[in-house]
């Protein structure tokens, strides 16, 4: 098992979109940035490849490429994805906390959920994302930006029994492995 962690912070402009977990949330500000500026996938991002030992976001996806300008943070998430799988890492959880003190997120984290689930193919229940308000204190009280912190972890494919053959459904059931949904 390997932990990683991710944080990120994007300021809130009047003229953008507010794009969170993949979500359009309507809003009358959006986060400022090279990409989507997606904060929560930012942070995502950033602790996955932090678990798995390759480094940051900025690294494999530089802010001075022209390349990633306007890019969805989804797709990047499925480029981060296929790191880790090169690494032989299969995702275990995340757990995921946006600050912000409006709009309101609640509503919109089961399509968070859904969004990062079915980039990185894993299920629902392995992904928890939360949301707190800062008590109008500081960056995110004042609605200045929006926040996020994410913990990741990994596990070694390794670490599952590819051997665990069914006869009688004549397929390997992967040991109960929850990484891919290749195999059942
Ligand atoms: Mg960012």
């Amino acid at each position: 098992m390997r932990v990683g962690i991710g944080y990120d912070v994007h300021r809130l402009v009047e003229g953008r979109d507010l794009i969170i977990g993949g979500v359009k949330i309507p809003y009358e500000k959006g986060l400022l940035g090279h990409s989507d500026a997606d904060v929560l996938t930012h942070a995502i991002m950033d602790s996955l490849l932090g678990a798995a030992a390759l480094g940051d976001i900025g690294r494999h996806f530089p802010d001075t490429d022209e390349k990633y300008k306007g890019s969805n943070s989804l797709d990047l998430l499925k480029e981060v994805k296929k790191l880790i799988e090169d690494k032989h890492y299969v995702v275990e959880n995340i757990d995921a906390v946006i600050v912000a003190q409006a709009p309101k997120m609640a509503p919109h984290i089961p399509a968070m959920i859904e969004n990062i689930a079915s980039i990185l193919e894993i299920e629902p229940d392995q992904i928890n994302i939360k949301a707190t308000t800062e008590e109008g204190l500081g960056v995110t009280g004042k609605g200045e930006g929006i926040s996020s912190h994410v913990v990741s972890m990994l596990n070694s494919v390794e670490n599952y029994s590819y051997y665990a053959f069914d006869p009688l459904e004549e397929e390997r059931n992967c040991g109960g492995c929850s990484g891919c949904h290749k195999h059942g």
